[in-house]
C-alpha cells in the first residue's frame, strides 16, 4: 500500500507536483475552490443556568432539526445515480438510528441531568463513545481493516455530534452554496454529509488535505463518480482560490499552478479519460462473448456488502466469491444463523437472478478473532507457522457448529435466488466428504422444521489454493459440483512465499511457470470430470493475464468489481485461438520475463 501523503516537489516554475491517496478515479484540471468550516466551538459553558427540562427541550429540538436536515439530504440523494444512493443510504440511516432513542441519546439526558448544558453533553457524550470505539479491545489496539472500521464508527458518532452541536449554537454548515461550475474543491477535511451535498455535475475534483482512502468521506466520493485524492499534505499552503489544479484521482497526483504546457497535456488527458469512460460506462451492459464468440463470465468479488452498488454499477454477472470473513472480524460475539441468514439473503436478492458464490469462513490461523475464542479457537499464535495451520475448512471441521450456522443460514438465503457455495483450503478429499454430510444433515433438519430452502441445494464447490488440491483436481472435482482456483493462496504456497510478506514480493508471482502450470492441470482435470472451473484470485481482474487465463481454458472469473470494464473489453476484442496459442508458447517458457513479454507482445499486437 501507499504511504499516505508522500508529500510535494518542485516543477518547472512555481508549477509544484503533490502525491496523496487516490480514492477517486478520474482525471480533472479546474480552478481551486477553497473551503473550510466554521470550526463547532468547543462548548464554552459547561455548566446550565437553565433546567435540566429546558437543556432537555433545546436538545429535542436540536434532535428535530438534524433530521429534518438528513430527511432534505435523503431528498438530494435521489437525484443522484442510483449507485450512489446505495452507497450514502445506508450511512444517512446510521445517523437517524443514533438520532433516534439509542445510546447516544440515553447518555446525553444523563449528562444533562448532571447539570450540563445540552451542547457539553452532546460533545463529551458522542467524544466517549468515539474514543471507546478506538480504544484497545482486551489490551490490543485493533489494527487493519479493524481499526479503518473503529475509525469510520467513531466518525459517524462525532459526525453526529456536531451536527447537533451546530444545531443547538445554530453555526452554518460548510459552505459549498457558492461553489463555481467546473471547480477544484480543495479543503483540509471534508465530513461524509458534505462530501454527499456536493453535486458531482458542477464539480471538476475534490482535493483534501487530510482523510484516508477507507473513510466514509473517501467511500461517497467514489459513489458520487468525483476524481478524487486524500492526504495530499501541504497542498493549501500557498495555494489561492482560482489557481488552476490538475487532478489524477488514480495515481493520486495534483500539480498546482500548472504551467502552459502541463495545462495542454492535462486538458488532453480529460479529453482522454471522457472518451475511455464513455466507452467503459457502455461495456457495462455488453456481453462478454469473445470477438470470436465463446462466452466469458465475468464475476465480482465481494468483500463487504457496502460494494453491493459498485458490483451493480460494474456490469459483473453476479458474484464470484463472497468472502464471509467480515461477518466474524470485529464481531465480539459469533454471528448466529438469524444474523448471517439477513446478510446473506440481503446480497443474494440484490442480485436478482444472478449467481452469488459464498464462501463458507476461511479465517486465517494468524486472526484474531473474540467471536471465535467462544468456539475454543485462540489464534494467539499457537500455531509456530500460521498459514499453514488450523485454517479454512481444517477450522470449520474443528469447530462443526460453526460451519453448521453457516451452511443453515446459506441455505435459507438461498430460498431468495441462485447460491453456490465453496469451502476453502482444501487438501483432501476426506474433507469434502465430512463437510458436505454436514451440509446434507443441515439441509434436512431445516426441511424438517418446514423452513423454505433452496431447491435442489446450491452446488457444493472447493476452493484449490493449495498445490495438494491442485494436484488432486481430479480427485476433489469428483466430490464437488464446481472447483474454484485461487490464486492468491496457490501462488503463496506452491512458490513458498508468503503473500503478505514485502521481503519475497519479487518471489511471489502468480506468473511463474509453476503457478501456470498448476493452473493448466486444474483446468485440464475439471473439464475432463466435466465440473465448472472459475479463477477468483487477484489475477483475474488483470486485463493483462485476461487472454492467457482464456487460453489456459477458463471460461470463468472473478474479481474486484472495478476491474470487470477492462476485463470485459480485453474479452471483447480477443480471439480463442489467439489466446490458445499464447497459452501454449507461454506453457513452454521456464522463464517468468519471458512469459512477461509474451504476454506483453500479444498486447501490442
Ligand atoms: C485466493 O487465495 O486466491 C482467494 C481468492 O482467496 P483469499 O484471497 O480470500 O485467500
Ligand atoms: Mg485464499
Amino acid at each position: 500500500m501507499r504511504e499516505a501523503g508522500r508529500g510535494a516537489s518542485e516543477r518547472n516554475g512555481s508549477e509544484r507536483l503533490f502525491e496523496g491517496e487516490p480514492v477517486g478515479p478520474g482525471f480533472a484540471i479546474g480552478p481551486a475552490f477553497i473551503t473550510g468550516e466554521t470550526p463547532v466551538p468547543e462548548p464554552e459553558i459547561r455548566q446550565s443556568t437553565r433546567t435540566p427540562d429546558q437543556e432537555r427541550d433545546r436538545f429535542n429540538d436540536a434532535v428535530g432539526r438534524s433530521i429534518s436536515q438528513l430527511t432534505k439530504l435523503r431528498g438530494r440523494l435521489a437525484l443522484l445515480p442510483e449507485e450512489s444512493q446505495l452507497e450514502i443510504s445506508p450511512l444517512l440511516d446510521v445517523y437517524q438510528r443514533m438520532l433516534g432513542p439509542s445510546r447516544l441519546q440515553r447518555g446525553v439526558m444523563a449528562r444533562i441531568d448532571d447539570g450540563l448544558t445540552a451542547e457539553a453533553a452532546v460533545h463529551d457524550e458522542t467524544e466517549a463513545l468515539a474514543l471507546a470505539m478506538l480504544a484497545p479491545h482486551d489490551g490490543k489496539k485493533p489494527v487493519g481493516e479493524d481499526a479503518a472500521a473503529a475509525e469510520r464508527r467513531a466518525g459517524e458518532f462525532r459526525e453526529v455530534g456536531r451536527r447537533l452541536i451546530h444545531n443547538l449554537t445554530r453555526t452554518p454548515f460548510l459552505a459549498l452554496r457558492h461553489l463555481p461550475d467546473g471547480a477544484v474543491l480543495v479543503a483540509e477535511t471534508l465530513r461524509p454529509s458534505d462530501a454527499a451535498l456536493i453535486d458531482p455535475s458542477r464539480v471538476a475534483a475534490v482535493v483534501l488535505e487530510g482523510g484516508g482512502t477507507t473513510g466514509h468521506t473517501a467511500i461517497m466520493l467514489r459513489a458520487l463518480g468525483i476524481p478524487s485524492v486524500l492526504a495530499v499534505h501541504g497542498l493549501l499552503d500557498g495555494l489561492a482560490d482560482g489557481m488552476a489544479l490538475v487532478v489524477d484521482g488514480d495515481t493520486g497526483q495534483v500539480i498546482r499552478d500548472p504551467d502552459a504546457r502541463t495545462v495542454r497535456q492535462a486538458r488532453r488527458h480529460v479529453a482522454a479519460y471522457a472518451r475511455e469512460r464513455q466507452e467503459l460506462g457502455r461495456l457495462r451492459r455488453l456481453s462478454s462473448r469473445m470477438a470470436s464468440g465463446e462466452k466469458i463470465q465475468l464475476q465480482a468479488n465481494l468483500e463487504l456488502p457496502g460494494e453491493l452498488p459498485l458490483i451493480a454499477q460494474s456490469g459483473a454477472a453476479g458474484i464470484g466469491l463472497l468472502r464471509t470473513e467480515f461477518l466474524f472480524i470485529n464481531a465480539e460475539t459469533l454471528p448466529d444463523e438469524a444474523t448471517q441468514y439477513e446478510v446473506y439473503s440481503g446480497v443474494v436478492s440484490a442480485m436478482g437472478s444472478d449467481p452469488t458464490t459464498i464462501r463458507v469462513l476461511d479465517w486465517g490461523g494468524e486472526k484474531q478473532s473474540d467471536a471465535l475464542a467462544q468456539v475454543g479457537f485462540s489464534g494467539d499464535g499457537e500455531d509456530e507457522n500460521p498459514a499453514l495451520g488450523l485454517r479454512g475448512i481444517r477450522l470449520l471441521l474443528r469447530h462443526p457448529a460453526l460451519l453448521e450456522a453457516q451452511f443453515a443460514a446459506i441455505l435459507r438465503a438461498a430460498a431468495k435466488g441462485s447460491v453456490q457455495i465453496l469451502l476453502p483450503m482444501v487438501t483432501l478429499a476426506g474433507e469434502i466428504v465430512v463437510a458436505r454430510e454436514i451440509y446434507e444433515r443441515v439441509a434436512r433438519r431445516l426441511k424438517r422444521k418446514g423452513i423454505e430452502i433452496g431447491d435442489p441445494l446450491p452446488p457444493l464447490g472447493a476452493m484449490i489454493e493449495t498445490p495438494a488440491a491442485a494436484l488432486m483436481a481430479g480427485t476433489l472435482a469428483r466430490h464437488v459440483d464446481f472447483l474454484a482456483i485461487g490464486t492468491n493462496d496457490l501462488t503463496m504456497y506452491t512458490l513458498a512465499a508468503d503473500r503478505a510478506s514485502a521481503e519475497v514480493a519479487s518471489l511471489y508471482d502468480p506468473l511463474h511457470p509453476a503457478v501456470l502450470t498448476m493452473i493448466s492441470g486444474v483446468v485440464t482435470a475439471a473439464l475432463h470430470e466435466r465440473k465448472p472451473v472459475s479463477l477468483c484470485g487477484e489475477i483475474a481482474g488483470d486485463p493483462r493475464i485476461t487472454p492467457l487465463l482464456i487460453g489456459l481454458g477458463l471460461r470463468s472469473l472473478s474479481m474486484t468489481a472495478s476491474a470487470v470494464p477492462r476485463v470485459k473489453q480485453v474479452v471483447r476484442s480477443s480471439r480463442y485461438e489467439d489466446c490458445h496459442r499464447l497459452a501454449r508458447r507461454v506453457l513452454a517458457e521456464t522463464e517468468k520475463e519471458d512469459i512477461r513479454r509474451l504476454l506483453e507482445e500479444f498486447r501490442e499486437n
